[in-house]
């Protein structure tokens, strides 16, 4: 709304006019400089827009089955126990797997 940043200003104003020891005659002075600040702290410039995001940098895809993401230190591939590693149930792709028959399971020590 414009009346709330303009009570914004005024107050901003004030506060300048008073942290410079309420000099006389310097209104104008200090509503600019208020302004100024304002604008600055409100208004992004449009360059930095988003959009841009690198879509290399989402997480590895984990199956309801899975442990642990693939990689994970202590952990392994082993044959889904849903689907018996078939990777299908009963015409369906295998939730727990996501169709691929193996889900990754934490494999410490044996
Ligand atoms: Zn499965």
């Amino acid at each position: 709304m414009q009346d709330q940043e303009q009570g914004r200003i005024r107050e901003r104003a004030h506060a300048i006019w008073e942290g410079e020891g309420r000099p006389e005659g310097r209104h104008a002075e200090h509503w600019q400089q208020a302004e100024q600040e304002m604008g600055s702290a409100g208004r992004q410039p449009e360059l930095t827009a988003q959009g841009a995001t690198p879509a290399a940098a989402s997480p590895p895809r984990l199956n309801p089955g899975d442990d642990a993401a693939p990689g994970t230190p202590g952990t392994g591939e082993d044959v889904c126990p849903t689907c018996q590693g078939s990777g299908r149930i009963e015409g369906h792709s295998c939730e727990d797997c996501g169709g691929t028959g193996i889900v990754i399971k934490g494999v410490a020590g044996g």
